[in-house]
């Protein structure tokens, strides 16, 4: 990041999570025309956003998960966008924390691939508010009564309003491959899901050689795997290399490097390696992730050192679903809160013992 000239910055002192932070929040210039409003550490909902300048117009990869944020984002913009009006939104994935700022956006273009505009109603704000007032309901109880999941969810929603927010769809959809043109300069959109979510895209602007990775790469923190399959992740990374990028910004944490990028792909090598012989064994898949991130294999490679670990327990589902594991095992897969129940049981787990 030393490289990158920063623009302008968030002046805080702590992670919105409140973690020491290990680089300023700001907005960065990548390139001649490419930007991006990178937000440490990379954890819940502290997304990196895109900006592609296109001789008075801009291009804005992703919005932020609440309203505020968005704003925040667009304040911290202002050098750019106030000569370069933002003209056109790309989501990257139908994740909250990727696409809840777009009503701000309404009446500009909206590009996302049809598949992440078919998973763009899973999830309601309505849901999170109602589980932000749950986790401070329970906190008022006697000690003892908020349990580990509304500990973890309370937690990672803390910073997160999510009142106000209407989703809004994209206005344009597209599947494969997609160029945008917009006053001469070419973004090239791939799409390389189901992997992350049903829809992933990466975005390539080939005369910066600046590519935007989206969420198929997390740098410093715990990749997740919603939708799968791993073969499809693998092969939206391999083409994020074959890209020949310059720059490579992922969706969560600092700017990567192409050595990032094959530590992801040794992380999900790790993983189904290590999860094939306990799917076989029959052994669940929360048991199975636990049992691995307590396991001197995993505590002694470098994946233990990037946050969130707990992540594993929805990898292993998702691995355990497209090997076949019987349906009646496995969580209904639009149930997130299922999955985060689970992980923050096995997130507990991994506190108590280190
Ligand atoms: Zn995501």
């Amino acid at each position: 990041m030393d490289n990158f000239k920063q623009l302008t910055d968030t002046g805080r002192q702590l992670t919105r999570h409140g973690e020491p932070l290990h680089y300023r929040e700001g907005l960065y210039q990548l390139s001649p025309h490419c930007y991006s409003w990178l937000v440490p550490n990379g954890s819940w909902g502290e997304t990196n956003i895109g900006l592609i300048e296109c001789g008075g117009k801009s291009v804005l990869i992703d919005t932020c998960w609440d309203l505020n944020f968005t704003r925040q984002m667009l304040d911290s913009m202002a050098p750019v966008v106030s000569r370069s009006p933002i003209d056109t939104v790309i989501n990257t994935h139908s994740d909250g924390d990727h696409c809840w700022g777009n009503q701000l956006f309404a009446d500009r273009t909206i590009i996302a691939t049809h598949a992440c505009q078919q998973q763009m109603h899973h999830l309601k704000p309505q849901s999170m508010s109602a589980i932000q007032l749950g986790c401070k309901a329970l906190k008022h109880l006697p000690f003892g009564a908020v349990d580990s999941f509304s500990r973890y969810m309370g937690a990672m929603l803390a910073p997160y309003h999510f009142k106000g927010i209407q989703i809004t769809d994209p206005s344009f959809t597209f599947q494969q491959e997609h160029c945008v043109t917009v006053n001469g300069r070419d973004l090239v959109l791939y799409e390389v899901g189901p992997g992350h979510t049903d829809g992933d895209a990466i975005v390539y602007v080939p005369d910066q050689r600046v590519a935007y990775a989206g969420d198929i790469a997390f740098i410093g923190s715990t990749p997740v795997m919603w939708s799968g399959p791993l073969e499809n992740l693998v092969a939206g990374l391999q083409r994020l290399l074959a890209l020949d990028a310059r720059v490579l910004v992922p969706g969560h944490g600092p700017l990567a490097s192409r050595q990032d990028i094959q530590h992801l792909l040794d992380y999900w090598q790790f993983v189904d390696e290590q999860l094939q012989p306990e799917f076989h064994r029959g052994r669940p898949p929360h048991e199975a992730a636990a049992a691995i991130l307590h396991s001197a294999a995993f505590l002694g490679s470098p994946y233990a050192r990037w946050s969130e670990p707990e992540r594993l327990v929805t990898n292993a589902y998702t691995l355990y679903r497209h090997w076949g594991a019987p349906a009646d095992s496995l969580p209904d897969p639009l149930s997130t809160l299922d999955l985060m129940r689970r992980q923050a049981r096995v997130a507990e787990g991994l506190t108590a013992s280190h």
